[in-house]
Order: C-alpha cells, then sequence, then structure tokens
C-alpha cells in the first residue's frame, strides 16, 4: 500500500499505472473509514485495476461553526480498511497541498445545492465540487465512487461531470447500515449512548416512509407527514429538513410520479445526522 501526501506523488504513481494500461478508480473521503467506505473501495476495485482512496478532510466543505477541528482522524486505521477492501494507494494531503497561499478559485453550482443540506449548510456544496474537481485532475480517474448515503453530494456530483465534461464515470454504492439500520458514517462517533439510541429514529422514520411508498402513497405531503411523526416523538431529535425532491435536481415535488429522492437531516443532540430512500 502506497500512502502519498504530494500531488506530484500521485501523478507520478497514476502515471506509471497508465503507461501500462491500467485503469483507475478514485474513492473520495474525508477518513476515519468504516464499512461504507469499504463497500465503494471494494466496488472500485472489481471495475478496475489499480484504487485510489483520498482521506482529506477538507475546510472548504464546512461551515465556519461546523465540525472541522473536531472530525475524527486515524490514518492507522485508514490504512488498514483500505488494504483489506482492496485499495492500492491512499492520497493523504495535508490542506496546504491543496490549497496553497493565494488559493481563490472554486467550482460552484446552482439549482440543486440551494434545496436539502444546502440551506443549513450553504456554502458547503461549494467546497465539495472544489475539492472533487481538484482530485480529478490530480488522478484523472477513469471512474469514481461516490455513496447513495450522500445522495445529494452524488446528484450534485453527477450534474457537475455532466456541465464541465469530465471524462469520468460516476458509481453510486448502496447506503451501508448498522446492524439495526442507523446509516454508517464517522459522525456517529460524536453520539453519546443515549443519543445512540435515540439516533434511530432516522431509520425509524425512513423505513416508514419507504413502507407508504410500496403500498402505493404517492403524494408526498402523507409520506412527509408520517416521516416528521415518527422524528418528533423522539425527545433528543431535532429536525432539520424533511423533504421529497426529483431525484436529478433536487427541487420539491408533491407527487411521486418521477424518479424521486425522499431525504432527512435531523440533530441528535449537536450532532447533525442524514439518510434517505429513493
Ligand atoms: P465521507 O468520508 O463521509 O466524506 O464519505 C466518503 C464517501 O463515502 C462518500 O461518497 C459517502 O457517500 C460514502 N459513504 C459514507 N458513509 C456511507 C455509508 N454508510 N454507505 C455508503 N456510502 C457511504
Amino acid at each position: 500500500m502506497n500512502i502519498v501526501e504530494t500531488i506530484q506523488e500521485v501523478r507520478q504513481i497514476v502515471g506509471e499505472w497508465k503507461k501500462k494500461g491500467l485503469t483507475v478508480g478514485l474513492v473520495p473521503t474525508m477518513g476515519y473509514l468504516h464499512e461504507g467506505h469499504a463497500s465503494l473501495i471494494e466496488q472500485a476495485a472489481k471495475q478496475n485495476d489499480k484504487v485510489i482512496v483520498s482521506v482529506f478532510v477538507n475546510p472548504t466543505q464546512f461551515g465556519v461553526n461546523e465540525d472541522l477541528d473536531s472530525y475524527p482522524r486515524d490514518l492507522q486505521h485508514d490504512v488498514k480498511i483500505c488494504e483489506q477492501a482492496g485499495g492500492d494507494c491512499i492520497f493523504h494531503p495535508e490542506p496546504e497541498e491543496m490549497y496553497p497561499q493565494g488559493f481563490c478559485s472554486f467550482v460552484d453550482m446552482d439549482v440543486l445545492t440551494k434545496e436539502l443540506c444546502g440551506i443549513t449548510r450553504p456554502t458547503h456544496f461549494r467546497g465539495v465540487c472544489t475539492v472533487v474537481n481538484k482530485l480529478f485532475n490530480i488522478v484523472m480517474p477513469d471512474r469514481a465512487y461516490f455513496g447513495e448515503k450522500d445522495a445529494q453530494q452524488l446528484a450534485v456530483i453527477r450534474r457537475m461531470v455532466k456541465d464541465l465534461n469530465i471524462p469520468i464515470e460516476i458509481i453510486g454504492c448502496p447506503i451501508i447500515r448498522e446492524p439495526d439500520g442507523l446509516a454508517k458514517s464517522s459522525r456517529n462517533t460524536y453520539l453519546s449512548p443515549e443519543e445512540r439510541k435515540a439516533a434511530l429514529v432516522l431509520y425509524k422514520s425512513i423505513s416508514a416512509g419507504k413502507q407508504l411508498v410500496s403500498s402505493g402513497e404517492k403524494r408526498a405531503e402523507i409520506i412527509i407527514q408520517k416521516m416528521t411523526e415518527i422524528l418528533t416523538a423522539e425527545p433528543l431529535a431535532r429536525i432539520d429538513y424533511v423533504k421529497i425532491v426529483d431525484a436529478e435536481t433536487m427541487q420539491p415535488i408533491s407527487e411521486i410520479d418521477r424518479p424521486y429522492l425522499a431525504a432527512i437531516a435531523v440533530y441528535i443532540g449537536k450532532t447533525r445526522l442524514i439518510d434517505n430512500f429513493s
């Protein structure tokens, strides 16, 4: 397993692979890897000759009062998970390597980024688009892997690749959950034992919404109402949003008459968790 910190080293490694005609998959992460990340790496290893995993807590996607400083980090553990899942190289740059003095170019997006998480986190997707674009330009992979756990992010990346003619195939991978249903997330480590129990309410709400849709309910309002009711019953939960949107544009819809995304964001104590179904 190669662990590199500079852009030059990554370019050299990928350059050698490409000279041999090998295909390259990229899995962008913020580290503190768990089975959710591992599933992306495994998928990338199945579809490509070589896999690069980036581990970078990207400062530009955090808002001023968010958890940039407290975000969990453990590179040794990440190396282990990455190796087991079939990764070949970890790119772990320092913030200065990605954002040197004088950095002032950003990739921004309208429409999709103004809904859902974009309301509470107005600068988040600008940071995501910028860093993912930089990673694409640095690694120049054939394919890049993103989790459906962050469904809006996946839709944003798909849109960006289309709009900016980036020749990389974007692969979405299913949500990996804890045995009790909570979606795996590096941020789950913030939860106290009591909050961890309360966090199950997200999955309960998602399951109830899914159930309604499978039973034929098409009215977004009814589905949202049921999901909200379940979340509201948990005293430790505070809703950020419960929404049903068009799967491609992220704009709210009133009827499920096309591919959709039902998404929730909920604070459990101070920790903001997201989940979705589609
Ligand atoms: P993060 O390190 O949280 O930025 O996540 C890196 C990538 O892993 C993103 O594409 C996430 O959507 C994906 N991911 C995180 N958690 C999960 C999960 N529970 N299931 C599937 N993918 C996930």
